[in-house]
């Protein structure tokens, strides 16, 4: 007994001399990569700025990259200044460009002088992909949250009947607002079944709302989500149906990632 507790002692002992004397042999050199290299992207200005790699979206000068969701005709939304407004006689607006993931930045601004109560004071959203007609597709609720009271899944920062926000960063009424977003598309099997679901993280006014959520599916205002396959997608902007004033976007990009 008191030899095999001896010859056990002696092999974990030179197991720990053959260990060290391995780390002695490490270098530095062992566990630095220097491949792929990062490409070079020239930061914009601040952090509201497109970077160099950005596709400018919306910079005040034309809605080229947009159409209207009902027919694909150009879109019909008023720019003013550097500045688009919701035109609600025309519904929805796309990006012509499909997109699958992609970090995005938007800003967007409440009227000061907004009427109306919950859902029905500043609606709008962002479809990170959309799906077609009307409201299909995952969206990011845009409203105004600023003492504002309804179902905290529809607040601005939600995703939409899915995620409540982390916190409530909302500015006031006529203060520009900004959202940060990094968007994982869901991707599906040749049979259509979910391969793995889409991701999303939001900064709101810099503030963390979104921590990487995985989505149960696009939005539904009824029922609960169900993924159903589909490609790259359109970026979609919602003009809501509610009667209240309409909101204002600006300075949109995107880096498709
Ligand atoms: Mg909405």
């Amino acid at each position: 007994m008191k030899y095999s507790i001896l010859f056990t002692a002696l092999l974990s002992g030179s197991f720990f001399i053959a260990q060290a004397q391995q780390v002695q042999q490490a270098k530095p050199e062992d566990t630095e990569t220097w491949e792929p290299i990062p490409k070079v992207v020239t930061p914009g200005a601040t952090f509201k700025d497109a970077p160099s790699d950005a596709v400018i979206l919306f910079d005040g000068k034309n809605l080229d990259e947009w159409v209207q969701v009902s027919d694909q005709s150009p879109a019909k939304w008023d720019i003013k200044g550097d500045v688009l407004t919701v035109n609600k006689n025309y519904g929805n607006i796309e990006t012509k460009r499909k997109f699958t993931n992609y970090q995005l930045h938007l800003e967007w601004r409440v009227p000061a002088t907004i009427t109306g109560t919950g859902q029905a004071r500043g609606n709008s959203g962002v479809f990170l992909a959309s799906l077609g007609k009307g409201d299909a597709g995952y969206e990011l609720q845009v409203l105004d949250s600023y003492n504002n009271k309804t179902y905290v899944n529809g607040m601005a920062g939600s995703i939409y009947k899915q995620a409540i926000p982390l916190a409530n960063p909302g500015r006031k009424p006529g203060e520009w607002q900004t959202y940060d977003v990094v968007w994982t598309a869901p991707t599906f099997n040749e049979d259509g079944s979910l391969k793995t679901p889409a991701k999303v993280t939001v900064f709101f006014n810099g503030v963390l709302v979104e921590n990487d959520y995985t989505l149960s599916g696009p939005t539904l205002y009824i029922g609960k989500p169900v993924y159903k396959a589909h490609g790259a997608a359109p970026i979609k902007l919602q003009a809501h149906g509610d009667k209240s004033e309409p909101l204002s976007f600006r300075n949109i990009w995107v880096r498709e990632l």
